[in-house]
């Protein structure tokens, strides 16, 4: 049994420099090669934010980035701040969307938006923001630094996935596509980037309802070959006033590049009802590859359209008792979930991510 899923990333710049383009446009929209929107099929997406290394106030700048979009009453659009975090793991397919500083060379990129979606369907489902810190930042306009919710309004565009605009005569819009030190006008929204959100995610167009999973991920993130890693839970939830069907995948992520599908569930979930699983453990095998694994839970509907995803990662690390055969072909011996339920162990569904060229 095997399944192929095709995606693709796509890195959007914010640059320094200015240059002249003719065409005009009120907003453009991202696009497959076969000219589908590319775009989230949830009106609900959560941003992780690590500030290390922005200024000071990094965390509340980017927080009224996400809101400005989320404001606009004419679009069902809602950026959510899932908390702090530690990772760095820009433009990595994860599931999780993360906003982060570091450096990128002095190349003239301030900010880069690096995003994953379905070459078939354009669906959206990562994006990372990342902060060139090889320039300088500051929150309060300050004229010699380039202001962290200005450009962060912007990335949040490409988010949605609006694309950037480069004639002087967007020059007034949030994604007109260059910004300069203590800019703040992109704070705010221009009419044309309320046309583009409201036309993306138009208020109303939702279908009434969602369905969206949660993970509470395992206390103990290292183990040892041959130990246990768990207990962890997930729960779905529906919103829609029918019951649900959807297919539940949990995936395993190798450090070796590998998707590992670990089963696949059809769960059925009540109407406005919550499906929480048992606690689920994975028993890592004593001749496991090292490294880090990320733990990727996709829900699909039964059209296997992508309803959400989540994600933890954990790191094995080699136990010092016994001696280790290289064969790494026997990760998973076993994952308990809910008990009663069948489960099936490494059905060899794969997916295959193509990295940009
Ligand atoms: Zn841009």
């Amino acid at each position: 049994m095997s399944r192929e899923i095709s995606l693709f990333k796509y890195i959007a710049l914010i640059f320094i420099f200015n240059f002249c383009y003719t065409s005009v446009f009120a907003y453009e929209t991202c696009k497959t090669s076969t000219g589908t929107d590319i775009k989230w099929n949830t009106s609900n997406i959560t941003y992780y934010v690590n500030s290390s290394g922005g200024p000071s106030n990094s965390l509340s700048a980017i927080q009224s980035s996400m809101q400005t979009w989320t404001d606009v009453n004419t679009s069902s659009f809602n950026f959510i701040y899932g908390g702090s975090t530690s990772s760095t793991a820009h433009g990595t397919y994860d599931g999780v969307n993360i906003v982060t500083f570091g450096s990128m060379g002095s190349t003239g990129t301030l900010a880069v938006n690096a995003y994953w979606y379905y070459v078939s369907t354009g669906q959206m489902i990562d994006s990372d923001i990342k902060f060139n810190t090889n320039y300088s930042w500051a929150t309060s306009g300050s004229s010699s630094a380039y202001d962290v919710q200005n450009v962060g309004t912007h990335e949040f565009g490409h988010s949605l996935c609006l694309k950037d605009l480069y004639n002087s005569a967007d020059s007034e819009k949030t994604m007109y596509g260059y910004a300069s030190s203590g800019e703040t006008k992109k704070r705010d929204l221009h009419s044309d980037d309320i046309a583009g959100v409201t036309f993306l995610y138009p208020n109303g167009g939702g279908g009434g309802g969602s369905i969206s999973h949660t993970q509470i991920p395992p206390s103990n993130t290292s183990v040892v070959r041959g130990g246990t890693l768990g207990p962890f839970y997930g729960s779905i939830t529906n919103s829609y006033s029918s019951s649900q069907t959807v297919y539940v995948t949990p995936y395993l992520y190798t450090p070796a590049g590998e998707w590992v599908n670990i089963f696949i569930r059809p769960t059925t979930i009540s109407a406005g009802g919550t499906h929480s699983s048992g606690a689920a453990y994975i028993t890592i095998s004593s001749n496991a590859t090292t490294g880090t694994y990320y733990h990727v839970v996709i829900i699909y509907d039964t059209n296997w359209n992508q309803l959400d995803v989540d994600s933890f990662s954990f790191t094995v690390t080699s136990a010092s008792q016994s001696p280790q055969s290289s064969d790494d072909s026997l990760m998973l011996k076993q994952l308990m979930e809910t008990p009663g339920a069948k489960v099936f162990e490494n059905e060899g569904w794969k997916m295959i991510i193509v990295p940009e060229k």
